[in-house]
């Protein structure tokens, strides 16, 4: 048996950055992985916003910058150009590995190739896990898990405190090589051509290293999203025909949960971050930045609570504080994303001209589902076009 005092299940964003805070508040914190290596199966197309990178300390260099926004829909072509770059496309894996890094320098322990088997719960608080790792199987006895996971919550539905995800997207995407691209400007593509619950991307990476993917919803479609992406780049659907010789080097494929969040993230002796708490911004399905934070919080929290045995309670400033931060920006998102999952074409060309009607903070603020009350109110009242004042306000129906 090892014992320690923070077991965290999952080395993605919201595991490591977990891993870091926890074991900067000098927590006994070991961090298992069941891949080979972190960042071994990538699966998330990585796009991210400066200001969110910058805030969170991630170096420019794990970073392509992008300035210009492109939206395809079946008969509209629109793009919105800034003066600066806003968004971004993460080199994921070289990202992951330095959260990594930062985690390991604070004297957190990681274990990769370790997966977790069962669930040790005593008088009805989670006590620890049972793991495969590469020194045979283990025992961890902790006095905080916390589950990260990401979309499978493998602690929590194991200790059969969650349920399954009921609606969630796939996505499955290559990292190619490709002769040219402008390495500035995000691509989105939608209507059914590119997927028929969901939308289409190429994000670059580089002037020649592009990420061209497609998701899928469950339950509103039953499509692979494997086969829809062979088919946009084998029938060089626009704009994959301006890409030229297109080469795969990586496969990338995830799932991640859309519903919004859990109800509750906290437990006796338990705490959920990141996708298996359903953090990640609906609208978009974007997630990492709010796993870095929330992950920092979750192992800072949970190191304080180490005092008062990992009660429920003493970890209900977590829940307080993420909830305080995106509960209600989920809402909204919701809201927009089950407009847009009864879209056909046209009304899809029709969403388009509204937002060529934006201007480009209108247009990031939206994507980001980052609108206050009374932000929303000035543009439902003041946006001199009618279908944007319409589409605000539904965002502002609480
Ligand atoms: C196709 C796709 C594209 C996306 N694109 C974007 C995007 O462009 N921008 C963005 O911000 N977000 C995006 N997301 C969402 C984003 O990837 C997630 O919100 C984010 O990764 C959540 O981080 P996490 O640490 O909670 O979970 P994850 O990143 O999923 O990490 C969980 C970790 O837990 C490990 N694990 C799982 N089970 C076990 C087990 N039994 N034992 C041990 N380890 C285990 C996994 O191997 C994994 O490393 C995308 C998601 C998908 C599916």
């Amino acid at each position: 048996m090892t014992k320690c005092d923070i077991l965290i299940v999952g080395g993605g964003p919201a595991g490591l950055s977990a891993a870091y805070s926890a074991a900067r508040k000098n927590a006994r914190t070991i961090l298992l992985e069941k891949d080979d290596s972190i960042a071994q199966n990538i699966r998330t197309s990585g796009v991210s916003w400066i200001d969110d990178m910058k805030r969170l300390e991630i170096p420019e260099k794990y970073y392509n910058p992008i300035k210009n926004f492109r939206i395809i829909s079946p008969s509209k072509d629109v793009i919105l150009r800034g003066n600066t770059p806003k968004s971004c496309v993460l080199d994921v894996r070289a990202t992951y590995q330095y959260l990594a890094t930062l985690a390991a320098r604070e004297g957190a322990e990681i274990s990769v190739r370790s997966e977790v088997q069962s669930v040790i719960s005593r008088s009805n608080k989670i006590a620890g896990i049972v793991a495969n790792t590469p020194k045979g199987k283990i025992e961890f006895d902790s006095k905080l898990v916390i589950d990260a996971s990401g979309f499978n919550s493998i602690v929590a539905r194991r200790a059969g405190i969650v349920h399954n995800w009921k609606r969630y997207g796939i996505g499955a995407e290559y990292e190619c090589y490709c002769d040219d691209i402008d390495p500035e400007t995000w691509i989105l593509m939608v209507g059914d051509r590119y997927s028929d619950a969901g939308y289409a991307w190429i994000f670059p990476i580089s002037k020649q290293r592009v990420r061209i993917g497609t998701g899928v919803g469950r339950p509103e479609s039953n499509s692979d999203p494997i086969e829809k992406l062979n088919s946009i780049i084998e029938s060089k659907l626009k704009p994959i025909d301006e890409l030229r010789n297109i080469q795969p080097i990586e496969f990338h494929y995830g799932f991640i949960p859309n519903e919004g969040s859990r109800k509750a993230t906290i437990f006796d002796g338990l705490l959920l971050v990141g996708d298996s708490a359903g953090q990640a911004n609906p609208l978009v399905l974007e997630g990492i930045r709010f796993a870095i934070e929330f992950g920092r919080v979750a192992g800072e929290i949970g190191a304080n609570s180490l005092l008062k045995d990992c009660t429920r309670e003493s970890l209900q400033e977590y829940e307080k504080f993420w909830k305080q931060r995106v509960s209600s920006r989920i809402k909204s998102s919701l809201k927009v994303q089950s407009r847009w999952l009864k879209m056909n074409n046209e009304s899809w060309d029709r969403e388009v001209e509204i937002i060529q009607q934006m201007t480009i903070e209108e247009f990031l603020d939206f994507i980001k589902a980052q609108f206050t009350t009374s932000k929303l109110v000035k543009l439902v009242l003041t946006h001199p076009r009618a279908t944007a004042r319409q589409l605000f306000s539904i965002i502002l129906d609480k």
